[in-house]
């Protein structure tokens, strides 16, 4: 395959750059080229990772023929498909058998195609009958997703295109980088900049992006929610509130402006460390342009308050008439590459696909009747991605484990303790392309295909459903993960309920989505083609598709946005004598994720070759050590120890480091798994931790 040009997507981030993939000559050193595609995202750009990902294609770590043991301390050896398989729907049964049918479940992930995230869901709920799923988007989206549920009646990441950016007057970025994160998305920044638009930005760091926009606010990690109330305090004050455009399209505005009352400007840059003047500054830029935009991304939504910190900042977008208006509004930026689909049909523990929620009763009935099963087999909903590692291998937890794409041994918070609950399993499988840290610690590994080498859709950051198309011949021995779903199914008496086609998958998906929030009922491979992506909803094959929601009416019975009360909480850890700092963990511009696949990156390892945590001078000066000197991070939870860079980026009461890497740099084994109670999503940006210098061996 792929003799001449094929156009497919990243494998990487939600951003789903468009890519062609060329097969080099033999006499030009083999292997595949990757060049940019003219796709309305990223028109020709692709970031370094884009552009090396063709490197993953024929690499030599790459896993092509099954590994079992019999004991985890034992090396692996090669099987037949066959043996592999009959081996995880053994362990799957035998748990079940012991331990009732919540006992076997899938961890899954936000790479998976739309047609694997939604046979994933099937196959827990049609073949095991388990509750037991979650992935790893409950760590990424689920606190934007929740409140933009909550306010808005729908989960949509950005409710409009991103090309609007480049319309927008002023744009507010807060916890997000996507000059480093997704660099071809700053195209559209850069449109806008020269404009004349202004950017704000809000982050505990100077990153490349606060670095190019007007104003840059650096709060204390865990404390945007205060100043997003302090932001709309100040609107109150300075009658910069939209209170026409507050009757006529919200409820509950008169709640949330006596709860603003105590967020007096004083208070806010005590708990914040934003002044007063650049708060005024940052209020008076968003409320008096035509356009503005408040885009949201992790950093503000990693915490156990997330979910109300998304709110608050919806609070402020509504108050000033933003959502629905032409170039304006809020959004979430998603990261991981399906992170938009993955979560809309069927991977979350309480979901069904299109948004369904698994306890209505009416959402249950439609899926059974397209799944050809009685309302009644399908399970209760389970428990969140964390609950369910944390309780890996207990009395009443999961005891065998199917994770596909996702590699929680590093990402999962408190990582150090879940790789403990992972080895307490009476069976773990593990899908992958390369043995990651998880796929280590299994019984079984199963060698699946990889993103230039299937089929598929995916949903970007936008809500565009895109096509996902096979340029390159897999290596021999790999199958696809729906094909594994399908071939376990068959082993659990369940096969007929499952196809291997990604295109029968997908028009299943169509018919399972029909109806609800995430509705792809008129979405097809072909209109896929044509169109180039189509933004859901999209219930028939007669409409355009929808790629800008609430220009009319939310997603809410009566049609109007909800206001939210919400108050600033402490982060869960907060410093104190013996943890005097504060850590925050993100992204490294050439790397992703866990790292799985950039770690193996030649291109990416040489520009990145190892973590470095970013240390304020004055802080390190304080704890001792240089730049370039040795770290050791240590938390209530584990530690990690990496190299110093010393930067004037940071604050001087924090440290930031990247969560890429495994081994005693995995900075997930720091951690806090507080959870946010309405999300369930664990602080992943805030904890306390200590600094204690040490020697390079
Ligand atoms: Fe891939 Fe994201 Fe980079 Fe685009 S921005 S090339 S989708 S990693």
């Amino acid at each position: 395959m792929a003799a001449g040009p094929i156009d497919t997507h990243c494998p990487y981030c939600s951003l789903q750059c468009g890519m062609t993939i060329t097969a080099r000559p033999e006499s030009a050193g083999g292997g595949y080229a990757v060049a940019g595609a003219n796709f309305p995202t990223n028109r020709g750009g692709l970031c370094e990772k884009g552009l090396s990902a063709a490197e993953l294609l024929v690499h030599p770590d790459r896993l092509t023929t099954p590994l079992v043991r019999d004991h985890r301390d034992e090396p692996f050896r090669g099987a037949t498909w066959d043996e592999a398989l009959d081996r995880v729907a053994a362990g799957l049964t035998v748990a079940q058998e012991r331990f009732g049918p919540d006992a076997a479940g899938l961890f899954g992930g936000g790479g998976l195609t739309n047609e694997k995230a939604y046979q994933a869901g099937k196959f827990v709920r049609v073949a095991l009958r388990s509750a037991s799923i979650d992935y790893n988007g409950r760590f990424c989206m689920s606190s934007a997703a929740s409140a933009s549920t909550r306010a808005f009646g729908i989960d949509r990441g950005m409710p409009f295109p991103l090309a609007d950016v480049a319309r927008a007057d002023t744009v507010l970025l807060v916890g997000s980088n996507p000059a480093d994160t997704m660099p071809p998305a700053m195209r559209w920044f850069a449109a806008g900049r020269e404009r004349g638009a202004r950017h704000l930005v809000v982050d505990p760091r100077y990153t490349a992006t606060a670095a190019a926009a007007d104003v840059h606010l650096q709060p204390v990690p865990g404390t945007d929610l205060a100043l997003a109330n302090g932001l709309l305090h100040l609107a109150i004050k300075l009658r910069l509130v939209d209170t026409a455009y507050v009757a006529d399209r919200t409820t509950g505005w008169d709640a949330v402006r006596r709860a603003a009352r105590q967020y007096w400007p004083d208070r806010v840059e005590r708990i914040t460390g934003v002044p007063v003047r650049v708060m005024e500054r940052t209020v008076r830029m968003l409320a008096e342009s035509r356009a503005t935009m408040i885009l949201s991304a992790r950093g503000a939504e990693q915490h156990a308050t997330g979910s109300d910190t998304a709110l608050a900042w919806i609070n402020l977008a509504l108050a000033l008439g933003l959502p629905g208006r032409p170039s304006s509004g809020w959004a979430t930026l998603t990261g991981q590459g399906n992170g938009q689909g993955g979560r809309e049909h069927g991977q979350k523990a309480d979901q069904l696909p299109g948004y369904r929620m698994l306890a209505d009763p009416a959402a249950r009935a439609h899926v059974a009747g397209i799944w050809g099963v009685d309302p009644d087999e399908l399970p209760r909903p389970g428990v969140s991605a964390y609950e369910m590692l944390d309780r890996l291998g207990t009395s009443g937890g999961v005891r065998a484990l199917l994770v596909m794409a996702s590699n929680v041994a590093v990402s999962a918070p408190r990582a150090a303790h879940v790789r403990e609950r992972l080895a307490a399993l009476d069976f773990l499988a593990v899908s992958d392309l390369f043995l990651s840290e998880t796929a280590e610690l299994a019984d079984v590994v199963l060698p699946v295909t990889q993103w230039a080498e299937e089929e598929g859709t995916m949903t970007n950051l936008e809500g565009r459903v895109l096509r996902r198309r096979r340029a390159v011949a897999a290596p021999t021995g790999v199958r696809s993960d729906l094909q594994v779903l399908h071939d376990l199914a068959g082993r659990l008496g369940r096969g007929a309920f499952f196809s291997d086609d990604p295109r029968t998958v997908f028009d299943e998906l169509r018919r399972a989505s029909s109806g609800g929030k995430a509705d792809y009922a008129g979405i097809s491979y072909e209109r896929i083609e044509a169109e180039r992506g189509v933004f859901w909803p999209c219930p028939d094959d007669d409409h355009a598709g929808t790629p800008r929601l609430f220009t009319d009416r939310f997603a809410t019975p009566d049609g109007r946005a909800r206001f939210h009360v919400v108050h600033h909480r402490a982060s869960a850890e907060t410093p104190d004598a013996e943890y005097p700092y504060r850590l925050t963990t993100g992204r490294s511009r050439a790397h992703y994720q866990s790292g799985t696949q950039t770690r193996r990156t030649k291109t990416l390892l040489e520009a990145e070759p190892e973590p470095v945590v970013e240390i304020h001078p004055d802080l390190a000066a304080r704890v001792g050590v240089a730049d370039g000197g040795d770290l050791r991070l240590r938390t209530r939870r584990g530690t990690a120890r990496m190299r110093v860079r010393l930067s004037r980026e940071i604050r001087s009461d924090t440290v930031f480091a990247p969560f890429h890497w495994g081994g005693e740099q995995t900075v997930n084994d720091l951690t806090n798994p507080a959870l946010d109670p309405a999300s369930r999503m664990p602080e992943f940006k805030v904890c306390a931790v200590a600094l204690e210098p040490t020697t390079t061996e």
